[in-house]
């Protein structure tokens, strides 16, 4: 019987031990899914670093290893490659990362993962998870969202995955924002300025040359001269594109920001993020959302 329940109990340990749990000292304990190897750096970097730089604890997972996102190279050594960047990019962030060794392009909403996905918010004792939406371009995006949606409740599910303590607290899922209009568009429930860690937020995306710079699975040789001055025209071309990108989240975001900030101070606010309250975990009043994001008396 011994002899049976070791290999099981060892894989279950070994599987979901890359990185402690966190103490439980009073902060926030936030994990963000991203399908790929820079969704939640894309996504979420600004608020991360916000946290972070209060002592919150902070974890980014990819949900795949992203061994197909690149027009010259794939497999192990791309993985390898991607799997550096992250690190790299969420060490400037102050946060800590996983990427988990899905094959890029292959991720299904199965009852594997979702005992996966349930498994890492029981671990890190989430109040705070994040994902993108279902609707979205590409079925690794979406199966993540499924994913978490799937784990939503189980999280709080006693025989459940019960080799993991279940959460007695549901924490509050938020979704990321899109463009998609169907079957219905994001909505924010909360909008953050990023002003303050715009600069280390761009460092951290900057780390992440497989994808921006040499332009990920749609990329192509002509986009890394070999000329310095050139390569230096390519780097600010790529930083400038996600400057215009947070602006123009603060812009689409505008009114939700006046609601937190004040339509004055909302006004001036350059760059943002904002995230959408999912339905299925539990769902929080502006006072709390005030608490979950202590950024606005600042
Ligand atoms: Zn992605």
């Amino acid at each position: 019987m011994k002899a049976l329940l070791l290999p099981i109990l060892l894989l279950s340990t070994l599987s979901f031990a890359a990185v402690p749990a966190p103490p439980d000292d009073g902060k926030l304990r936030i994990i963000c899914f991203g399908a790929h190897p820079d969704d939640c750096e894309i996504q979420v970097g600004g608020v991360a670093a916000m946290w972070s730089a209060k002592g919150h604890h902070v974890k980014l997972v990819s949900v795949t290893n992203g061994d197909i996102g690149h027009w010259r190279e794939a497999g192990g050594p791309l993985a390898h490659r991607r799997k550096a960047e992250v690190e790299k990019a969420d060490e400037i962030l102050g946060v800590a990362t996983e990427v988990l060794d899905i094959h890029d392009g292959e991720l299904l909403p199965t009852i594997e993962n979702r005992r996966m996905i349930t498994r890492l918010i029981r671990e890190w004792r989430a109040d705070i998870v994040m994902s993108p939406r279902p609707n979205d371009y590409h079925p690794d995006h979406r199966y993540t969202g499924v994913l978490v949606q799937d784990a939503a409740y189980m999280v709080t599910v006693p025989f459940f995955c019960p080799d993991v303590p279940y959460l007695k607290n549901n924490p509050v899922f938020f979704y990321y924002p899109d463009s998609f209009q169907k079957p219905n568009p994001f909505q924010p429930d909360v909008a953050v300025s990023i002003d303050a860690v715009i600069q280390k937020r761009l460092d951290a995306l900057d780390a992440l040359v497989s994808q921006f710079y040499e332009g990920g699975a749609n990329g192509y040789p002509e986009l890394m001269p070999s000329e310095p001055t050139k390569q230096q025209e390519r780097k600010a071309q790529v930083r400038s594109g996600f400057e215009k990108r947070y602006e123009s989240q603060a812009n689409r975001f505008r009114a939700k920001l006046g609601e937190f900030y004040g339509s004055g101070k909302a006004s001036s606010i350059r760059y943002a993020e904002a995230f959408e309250v999912c339905e299925y975990g539990r769902r929080p009043d502006q006072e709390e959302l005030k608490k979950l994001f202590p950024f606005f008396g600042e």
